[in-house]
């Protein structure tokens, strides 16, 4: 048994995932991403005295989308505080949050709903705030560049319990909850432009042991597999530390993610007084039970629902049904599809086969995939009738069909003289083509080498140019051999 095994890892993560409003938490400006650098700033988000922050209200219905997915308490009566604290690009030298009247609590997100060790990770709370803006460092030698487009944008934190217990679940975790935010259009989700950021509490403790170790919080990891390689490392290093004699400090540490380890950024020593009180200038914000039933009104199908209704109802595989649900997008075009094709397996390899295989190949996400479910359907139901073989659906009408998305598959199959022979007289014709130029084989399986008709099967759907209907032309063509 290895040192590492006498451990146990305790994680508590917190994600901060900037909503997708048009505009920020307290002004009109714009959100989006990529602008020029501080063009979209106003005296409101730069902290200009005497300015007024102005309530956005769709900041409130995003978070009640995500407390009711995340099956967290509604609070009714929102305070704001404010948390001071200097930095250069915070210019009114203090951030709005929630503090202690977080908008969502008690929520728990659901892992593995794939297999029977299901787990829940509760949500201690959800809080709106807002977040500061950006310190470039790497763009010139001398300074640090300041953003501001940045500042004021409306965030929600996330903050789970301590228990979460390894790296693989960490991933899991944020892997959930980003989807959860995508298909509640809550949030793009996009770790390497920051709209999500995961900060990772870890600690280690001798197994069976019921106190806490010590914590440390890492930053900075800009994707899901670096917030896995970060706890990984962490947890490595905290327990060779503590196998040392040593002590785990609290303290603030970074990754890097060229090496995959992590460094120390802040320590106890330097933590923040926030010195939080409450925020004169916003009047609580009451929030009805009505809007609440109304927003769960319109609350879109969620992963943990897909893959329930599609498991369950459809017979998927978990595996497939994972596939499909992994995107929104191509949870929505499945869900078109299987209005039109009771052959749900059938839709499923579809779409997780051929249809990701031409998206992948040519670097085009489903979104602008151009064929409509309609003709996906249709090319199922054409192998269902036996007119097309699977193989020619695949490696001529498919292809033929990304070229020309408004023909239909059976137009195509006409056009290009694809429709499959099921007829019994034209397959017998075939076969005794096949017989005509391969005396020998013929006469070898009639000496026992049974295996020759998968030989024979291949010449025949040459000769028939892979139109013989292939269940039919292998029965007719053993009734023939063994005459
Ligand atoms: P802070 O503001 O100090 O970061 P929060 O309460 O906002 O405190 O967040 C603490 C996070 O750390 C939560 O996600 C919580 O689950 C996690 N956490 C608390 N104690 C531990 C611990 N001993 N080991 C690992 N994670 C912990
Ligand atoms: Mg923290």
């Amino acid at each position: 048994m290895s040192v590492y095994d006498k451990y146990e890892a305790v994680i508590g993560l917190e994600i901060h995932a900037q909503l997708s409003t048009k505009s920020k938490a307290y002004t009109s400006d714009s959100t989006e991403f990529g602008s020029t650098p501080n063009t979209n700033i106003s005296p409101i988000s730069l902290g200009h005295p005497g300015t007024l922050p102005r309530i956005n209200k769709a900041n409130f219905e995003y978070a009640i989308r995500l407390g009711l997915a995340v099956n967290a308490d509604i609070r009714h009566e929102n305070q704001f505080a404010r948390k001071n604290y200097f930095y250069a690009d915070l210019p009114k030298g203090y951030q709005i949050t929630q503090d202690k009247t977080p908008i969502c609590n008690n929520g728990y997100i659901t892992l593995f709903a794939n297999t029977e060790n299901e787990k829940k990770i509760n949500i201690t709370r959800i809080h709106l705030e807002e977040d500061a803006g950006k310190s470039i460092h790497d763009q010139d030698p001398f300074n640090t560049l300041i953003d501001l487009n940045r500042a004021g944008v409306s965030l929600v934190e996330i903050v789970s319990e301590p228990e979460i217990s390894s790296a693989d679940e960490a991933y899991e975790y944020v892997t959930e909850v980003r989807k959860l935010v995508r298909y509640l259009d809550i949030c793009d989700g996009n770790m390497e432009e920051g709209s999500l950021r995961c900060d990772a509490n870890v600690s280690v403790r001798l197994k069976g042991s019921k106190e806490f170790g010590q914590r440390t919080e890492t930053k900075n990891m800009n994707s899901i597999r670096n917030v896995k390689r970060a706890i990984e490392h962490e947890i490595k290093r905290q327990i060779d530390i503590i196998e040392a004699g040593g002590k785990i400090e609290m303290e603030t540490r970074s990754f890097n993610a060229v090496d995959g380890t992590t460094f120390t950024l802040r320590s106890k020593e330097q933590a923040h007084d926030y010195r939080y009180f409450p925020e004169p200038d916003i009047q609580p914000v009451t929030i009805l039970n009505e809007e609440i039933e109304k927003v769960k009104s319109h609350l879109p199908e969620l992963p943990n629902d897909l893959f329930k209704r599609y498991t369950n109802d459809l017979g998927l595989s978990a595996y497939d049904a994972n596939i499909i649900i992994d995107n929104k997008t191509s949870a929505l075009y499945f869900n078109e599809l299987i209005k039109l094709t009771t052959n749900y397996k059938a839709a499923a390899n579809w779409l997780n086969g051929a249809i990701k295989s031409y998206l992948n190949e040519n670097a085009i996400s489903i979104e602008d995939f151009s064929i409509e479910p309609k003709f996906i359907a249709e090319l199922i139901q054409l192998i269902q009738d036996g007119k097309i073989s699977n193989s020619i659906a695949e490696q001529k009408i498919f292809p033929e069909m990304t070229k020309n998305p408004t023909l239909s598959p059976l137009k195509i199959a006409e056009e290009n003289n694809l429709i499959q022979e099921s007829n019994d007289d034209a397959i017998v014709g075939f076969i005794q083509q096949v017989f005509d130029e391969n005396p020998n084989e013929v006469s070898r399986y009639k000496n026992g080498e049974k295996q020759l008709t998968g030989f024979l099967m291949g010449q025949l759907m040459k000769v028939s140019k892979g139109k013989a209907d292939p269940k039919k032309a292998n029965q007719i063509m053993r009734e023939l051999l063994e005459k």
